[in-house]
């Protein structure tokens, strides 16, 4: 027997003109997604139906799960329009449903299809009796039930209970591509995460210190760059070594620049790298005062070393909120694992706070750092992650 799964869409549907490309990109998604699964994806109206073989059913709600463009989706059952069968299914379900626990349910009917005899009002009505009848524990709560069953109307009938969040947004690539300066810490992976699901299409760049930094550091920020994967459907991972180039900025700048020079630097590399590989933009994790240097001062100083868009999606999200994704997306437990990044190889004490442009960038540029952050951006190392699927993160090559 096949699972079905009901997808809804939601922002494509506003785009007027080139819907169409937006909705064959997706759907190019989600089969690309279950490549090697038998699976069949129709779309009718406003909605897209999935079939897989039920022992295939992790492999799709992971992809649904995580596929930027779709909206929510539910495992959903088909029958056809007449209210003896819905009413049966709905029992069946409920039935399942109440085995879970609840006490409490709603029932949410719509009606796409206008010739049906009932409107949506009396279809709820109609199937809330009968499953009160046949099931008399639950009881009927419209403000705060326990459970919703919910029931379409289309070409033929849907009924479902649980209603799963999709990511939402735009399908990977109807944005463009970008890259995005990955770190180890909380902010960055949700930056990324944050883009991808307007339909960015990113690769990543982390710069590390070898030897200051260790190969956990580093492995440590492949399953970060494994779970953008996840939901991007795959990702190639950039890694800059920069310890030539801290060492130099610890011999040269003034200490209480070293954090600014060296993000600047970041920056510059992050403009080589995206033109070398025909990227439109760069993506950062960095959000306006939290930590001192972050200064729309500091960020117009150190964005000047690329005339590319820096996009800066958490520049104003609260740290609590970034916190909250960061749990939800699953990246939060590996960014508070204690490796260091490259940055603690020097921690001014009294960071500059709003770097004074002309003064500042004269004084950069006569240190040279140019050659050296080149050189760095030539000798890149690069892998390409691969769509994890569901049974965990896979070890992914090692560099
Ligand atoms: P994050 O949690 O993402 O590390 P943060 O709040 O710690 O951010 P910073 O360390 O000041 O902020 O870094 C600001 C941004 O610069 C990061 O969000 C990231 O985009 C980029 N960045 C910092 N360090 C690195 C690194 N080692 N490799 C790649 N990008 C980095
Ligand atoms: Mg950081």
């Amino acid at each position: 027997m096949d699972a079905l799964y009901l997808i809804k869409i939601g922002e494509i549907t506003l785009k007027d003109g080139n819907q169409a490309e937006f909705v064959a990109r997706l759907k190019r998604d989600i089969k690309r997604r279950l490549r090697g699964i038998p699976s069949v994806l129709e779309s009718k109206e406003a909605r897209y139906y999935l079939s897989v073989p039920t022992e295939y059913e992790e492999y799709a709600e992971f992809a649904l799960s995580r596929t930027p463009g779709v909206n929510g989706w539910a495992k959903a059952r088909r029958c056809a329009k007449d209210m003896a069968t819905i009413r049966a299914l709905a029992i069946e379900l409920m039935r399942e449903k109440a085995a879970e626990g609840p006490r409490s349910f709603k029932v949410e009917a719509r009606r796409s299809d206008k010739s049906f005899a009932l409107g949506s009002y009396d279809i709820a009505r109609e199937l809330g009796g009968a499953v009160l009848e046949a099931l008399p524990e639950l009881r009927v709560d419209v403000h705060a039930p326990e459970a919703l069953l919910y029931v379409e109307i289309r070409e033929q009938a849907y009924v479902y209970t649980d209603g799963r969040k999709g990511v939402r947004g735009l399908p990977v690539g109807s944005g463009g591509t970008g890259l995005l300066m990955l770190s180890g810490g909380i902010d960055s992976p949700v930056a990324g995460y944050r883009m991808i699901g307007r339909g960015l299409a990113l690769e990543s760049l982390y710069f590390h210190s070898y030897p200051y930094t260790s190969q956990e550091a580093w492995d440590k920020v492949r399953d970060l760059a494994l779970i953008l994967a996840s939901f991007q459907g795959g990702m190639t991972m950039h890694t800059a070594s920069f310890t030539e180039l801290q060492l130099k900025i610890r011999k040269d700048a003034p200490e209480d620049r070293a954090t600014l020079y060296l993000r600047a630097c970041m920056v510059m590399a992050a403009d080589m790298l995206a033109k070398k590989r025909g990227l439109n933009c760069v993506v950062s994790g960095e959000s306006l005062g939290q930590v001192a240097s972050q200064t729309a001062e500091n960020m117009r100083f150190t964005g000047s070393y690329t005339d590319l868009a820096i996009l800066r999606p958490l520049a104003g999200t609260d740290k609590e909120d970034t916190v909250r994704t960061a749990r939800q997306i699953g990246s939060f437990e590996l960014s508070i694992l204690p490796y260091e990044d490259c940055c603690v190889l020097f921690s001014p004490k009294h960071p500059v706070l709003k770097a004074r442009y002309e003064s500042e960038k004269a004084a950069f540029d006569a240190l040279g750092f140019r050659d050296i952050v080149a050189a760095s951006v030539d000798a890149i190392e690069s892998v390409e992650l691969d769509y994890p699927g569901p049974k965990g993160l896979p070890r992914a090559p090692r560099r």
